[in-house]
Order: C-alpha cells, then structure tokens, then sequence
C-alpha cells in the first residue's frame, strides 16, 4: 500500500513508500483510511519539532471503513464506519492511564507520530481505541472528529462556557471556529477575532455563528472589544493563534476572576504579563490532546449539527499529489488539507 513515511530528518527525511499492508492481531481492527488531515503536530513532525519514532508513517486525523476484525472483536464488523483515538499505546497500569486519562502516560504512543498513522491506505488499531461514525455525519466531516474532541477537552472538559458567557476566541483558523462552535453550543455568546490577513476567515466565523469578529490590528479594536462587554472583560477567553501578543490581550480582555483558554501551540517560551493575571485572579485552563470522553462528545456534536464542519474542509489531495497537500497546510491555504488514499494519480 501507498504510505507518507517521516525516516530521517528534515523534509527530505519524509517519503511516499510503497509498504506492506499492517497485519491485524488479537482484538485489532484493519481499517480502510477515507481520509486523514493534515494537522499542525503533522507540520511540527516534518520539521523534527515535535518527537517521533522513526520510521513512521504520519497522520493521526483520519476516518476509514472497518475491513477485518481480528479474534475477540465483538463491537465492529467490516464495512463498519470508525474514527479512533489517537494514543493507542498506553502502559494501562500508571494512575493516569486508571483514570482513563491515557495522553498523559509516559508510556503514550500516538499514532502518526509513535505508531503507524493514517497518511496509508490502511491502518491497523485496537477495537477498543474506534468508535463508530453516527449515520448522519459523513465520512469527510467525521475526519475532523479528532481535532473537535481536541476542541471539547479544553473547552469543555477542563475549561468551561456557561450560558450567557461572553466569549472572545483568538485566531479563526480551524481550532478556532471548532472552538467557536463548542463556545456557542455551550450557550456562550462568541466573539472572534483575527488579523488583516483573515478576512474571509472572520466572514466565515459570522456564519458560524458569531455575534461580533473584530480585526486586531485595527485602530481602537481594544476598546471596541471592551465595549462589546460594556467594559465588564469577556467571561472566557480562548487562546487558538498560539501567539504571544494575541495570549496578552486575552489576559487585557478577561474580566476580573474570567477564564483563559489556551489551546494554541506557541512552539517556543513566550512573555506574558503573570502579575496582571494574578491581580485578576485569571483561572488559566490548558488541555493536552484528548481522552475517550472528549471523543464520545465531539461525535455527538457533530451528529446533532452543533458543530459543522464541511466548510473547513478545503483541500481534498490525492496521496500521489502529498507535497502539494503539505504546501498547502504549511501555508495556511484555507483551513483543513485532508490526503485521500484511494484517490488515483490525476
Ligand atoms: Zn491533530
Ligand atoms: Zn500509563
């Protein structure tokens, strides 16, 4: 089978291979990949910024079709639809792999990075890390059931919205308008913001159901954002840029006793004004990854139309054109690149 393999260093240590297809095992599933997105972890990986057992195949936002279940699989038949999480190795015995709280083992090997991922025609994991895909969401949105639940763990698992909250969220890429959406699911009121450069993604946002987006970098956005709270601070701020500047206006914008949300990776040690957050006794709430709940809630969300998700989905790239679909996520070219295995060489 056709599989994006990283090997060795840098971007030229990242191949197209034709491999073996994976052998299934006790209580193992054999899944069809039907698409896997390309995330920022992914980019990280390429750039040897984020740890990874080479040679591994990479991706770990995929949903696939059950083909075979191995002995002592009793939850899943082939043609079966399945997403599944992410750290599928777990020592299983450590306090927190107990609680169920399996990205926080030392032991943890995710897929795409630890473990082959989905970036191949097929993917091989344990029936106890899938779950099946509702019948109402489609293959394509169930792709980005992965970054959602990503979205529920901070959001809604560790941080929390409550309803009538004013919520402001930094940085309208594809975790914000997640995140936009779980906010307002919640019942918050959502404002999001952006730069210059964003202007069709602050678009997007209103129709997502934002009440107000407002543009960074403008003259007096500051105060236009407070006097959307009549100068009270928002309730919730969520963090999804991973830039510095945008952390220390969400830590301006918050009132006094808000919460601050943050989600974006900054890939480096950033300043932020410590002492302001604690005269505002600022709660400041982070998430890392996911465990099995957040993924039971973000496929409820989906199933329920809370959470739509066809409209970030903007590139659809055969695994033959893979360079093309990496240029595209490392640029920023609309929102989420997904890699189509089977989509034949055009
Ligand atoms: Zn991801
Ligand atoms: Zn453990």
């Amino acid at each position: 089978m056709k599989a994006i393999i990283k090997k060795t260093k840098g971007r030229k240590g990242v191949v197209l291979e034709n491999v073996s297809e994976p052998s299934i095992g006790v209580n193992e599933i054999k899944i069809k990949v039907h698409g896997a997105g390309i995330c920022g972890t992914d980019i990280h990986i390429i750039q040897d910024e984020y740890p990874y057992d080479a040679p591994v195949i990479m991706g770990h936002e995929y949903s696939g079709i059950v083909v075979e279940a191995g002995i002592g699989v009793e939850d899943f038949l082939p043609r079966d639809r399945v997403v599944s999480l992410t750290a599928i190795s777990t020592c299983g015995t450590c306090s927190y792999c107990r609680q169920g709280l399996l990205m926080l083992c030392n032991e943890r090997k995710s897929i795409g990075s630890g473990v082959n991922g989905a970036f191949a025609e097929y993917i091989v994991v344990p029936a106890a890390a899938a779950y099946k895909i509702p019948a109402r969401v489609s293959m394509d949105a169930a792709v980005l059931t992965e970054p959602l639940a990503c979205v529920v763990r901070c959001v809604m698992e560790r941080g929390q919205v409550n309803a009538g909250d004013l919520v402001i969220i930094s940085g309208p890429g594809t975790i914000g308008m997640l995140a936009l959406q779980v906010a307002k699911a919640n019942g918050g009121n959502v404002v999001v913001t952006g730069t210059a450069k964003d202007k069709d993604r602050l678009k997007l946002a209103l129709e997502l159901g934002a009440y107000a987006v407002i543009n960074f970098e403008e003259e007096g956005s500051y105060e236009k954002l407070m006097s959307l709270t009549n100068n009270k601070g928002f309730d919730v701020a969520i963090e999804c840029a991973g830039v510095e500047a945008s952390l220390n206006s969400c830590i301006q914008l918050l009132r006094k006793q808000g919460t601050h949300i943050q989600m974006g990776l900054f890939g480096k040690k950033v300043e932020f004004d410590s002492d302001l957050a604690l005269m505002k006794e600022i709660h400041f709430i982070n998430g890392y990854a996911t465990e099995p709940t957040s993924w039971e809630i973000a496929l409820r969300l989906l199933e329920f139309n809370h959470v739509k998700v066809e409209k970030l989905i903007s590139n659809k790239v055969s695994i033959y054109h893979w360079e093309k679909a990496l240029e595209l996520a490392i640029n920023k070219v609309g929102y989420k690149t997904i890699i189509i295995p089977s989509l034949n060489e055009v």
